[in-house]
């Protein structure tokens, strides 16, 4: 494949996630986004739910769900001309390290914000990720149809509290509750929404030239006219560059139950935000999008299918090209790696990808020997830095409840480890019988013995700990450690030695008396 190719192919690509605090929307955008794309010709899945919330039931039933349809990893379309990859992040109320990897393969985020709750605890730690990795995120405020806060509030918040500068490209025309359209600040000219029956269709839209605007919206027009000249004197406008550093957020306002703000979010997505970028290997050094073909493996997924046992690999291309069949070089393993099952995620069906291109994903099945953040490619070694491991705050022994099942349990362990499904801690004082898991969210506790029952049929028990803080230390500090009241040590299965703590004081007053030891933070804490 010609160098060519490849660069036109992955400039016109548009590898994104939607991130949100649960409810904001995140469904119902990705719905509305299929929608203008002509992905589907109605929206009614998740449009108009009300009431929906995710709990832990519910997303382990999508889960198995996802065992027949794994429908929404990644969701590809072509629009104006364009190839965008909308990649899924979990959407329950857990906080875990999935949606962190999601955003390791991704070019820019989308954060959708519900205009009446502003920001909260998930939008905070989220923006702050994107923040410190230097991801450009765009902001949507969502749900404007209904009351909500002071535009220019909500924007000072954002400044306030993340230390992004938000630069609204529209600003709404009427206040939250009553949303008539907006006034399109990049293009200089107003927007009219018109609703549609219970929001299953493209709203229409009328475009206004400032003079109609006024006769057409009146006093609110006036409104968002001052609006936008307050930001203009401010200097709250778009800039590319600081944009793409991550500093500034470009801002739009929608209602994606409506479908309002949906047309423009995807122009600005194709016109402003990031194509795929060469990306830096684990020495730093940056590989081409048009070098040979290469990939980090961000997310696994197995058990979805208990009859068949799939592991897939899902896989985001940073270089080259890639075909169906062809046979790769694993980093990791040292050896080739057969794709010949690669799918490509398309709507509901499982497309074979022939050909995909920097920024696409792929799922690669029975792919079990391979781990989150590994690497494929051709032509030259590369491997990528590893995804970084989050702190844990939740641990747990785990055991198994029949001692006669203990050689599945063991070899489910070392599968869901690999997966990057949850860390295993192990020392000798614990022995091999009861690990300790260590998890980012409580919830992943949960998916661990359902598979362990699942896939491995091993029934297990698990017995809480009372740790709340993990800290990096040396190997050889196990031992100065070792006896000593409200700390524990252990052997990550990467190597890394943790001590854990039950809270803040005891870590604070364990490091007093052994000041010789350095109690670091893991690199990804947030
Ligand atoms: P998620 O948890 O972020 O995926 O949120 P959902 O897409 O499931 O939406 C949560 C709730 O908000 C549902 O009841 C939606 O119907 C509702 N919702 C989503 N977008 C809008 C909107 O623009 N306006 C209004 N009024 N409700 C919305």
């Amino acid at each position: 494949m010609s160098s060519p190719t490849v660069l036109a192919e992955a400039a016109r690509r548009r590898t994104f996630a939607v991130i949100s605090h649960p409810d904001a929307g995140k469904s119902t955008l990705t719905e509305a986004l299929a929608l203008h794309a002509r992905v589907i010709s109605e929206a009614g899945a998740t449009h108009g739910k009300a009431g929906r919330r995710a709990t832990v039931s519910d997303w382990m039933e999508m889960e198995k769900e996802r065992g027949i349809s794994i429908s929404s990893t990644a969701l590809q379309f072509e629009h104006r001309g364009h190839v965008v990859n909308l990649v899924d992040t979990p959407g329950h109320a857990d906080f875990s390290e999935d949606t962190y990897r999601v955003l390791s393969a991704v070019d820019f985020a989308v954060m959708l914000l519900d205009g009446a709750k502003g920001l909260e605890p998930q939008t905070l730690k989220l923006f702050d990720v994107c923040h410190r990795s230097g991801i450009p995120v765009i902001t949507v405020v969502n749900k404007w149809d209904r009351p909500g806060l002071d535009p220019l509030e909500l924007l000072d918040q954002i400044q306030q509290r993340i230390d992004i500068r938000p630069t609204p490209l529209t600003w709404p025309i009427g206040i939250a509750g009553d949303f008539r359209g907006v006034l399109d600040r990049r293009l200089g000219h107003a927007v009219e929404y018109e609703r549609t029956s219970g929001g299953a269709t493209i709203a229409g839209e009328t475009v206004h030239s400032p003079d109609d605007a006024s006769t057409v919206f009146g006093d609110a027009w006036e409104e968002a006219v001052g609006g936008h000249e307050l930001l203009a004197a401010d200097g709250a406008d778009h800039d590319p560059e600081e944009f793409l550093a991550g500093r500034t957020t470009p801002v739009l306002f929608a209602a994606a139950a409506l479908n309002f703000g949906v047309t423009q979010l995807l122009d600005v997505m194709l016109e402003l935000a990031p194509a795929p970028r060469p990306r830096l290997d684990a020495q730093g050094e940056p590989r081409a999008v048009d070098s040979p073909f290469s990939a980090f493996v961000f997310k696994i997924q197995a058990g979805m299918n208990t009859a068949h046992r799939d592991h897939v690999a899902f896989a985001r291309i940073c270089s080259g090209v890639f075909e169906r069949g062809e046979v790769v070089q694993h980093t990791q393993g040292g050896r080739p790696f057969a794709t010949k099952y690669a799918q490509n995620l398309f709507g509901r069906d499982r497309e074979t990808t022939d050909l995909a291109y920097p920024g696409d994903v792929i799922g690669l099945v029975n792919a079990s020997q391979l781990g989150i953040g590994d690497t494929l490619y051709l032509g030259p070694k590369v491997e990528y830095p590893p995804i970084p491991q989050f702190a844990p705050e939740h641990f747990a022994t785990i055991s198994a409840r029949d001692t006669s099942r203990f050689k599945q349990f063991r070899r489910g362990i070392e599968q869901l480890d690999r997966e990057g499904v949850v860390q295993v801690l192990r020392s000798t004082l614990r022995g091999d019988q009861s690990p300790v898991l260590a998890a980012v969210g409580p919830m992943q506790f949960e998916v661990v013995t359902d598979r362990l029952q699942r896939e491995f049929n091993a029934e297990t028990r698990l017995d809480f700990l009372p740790y709340t803080l993990a800290r990096r230390i040396q190997p050889a500090d196990r031992e100065t450690l070792a006896g000593i009241n409200g700390v524990e040590t252990f052997e990550r299965s990467d190597g890394t030695a943790l001590a854990v703590f039950s809270d803040r004081w005891r870590l604070q007053f364990v490091s007093r008396q052994h000041p010789d030891i350095t109690f670091e933070s893991l690199s990804a804490d947030v």
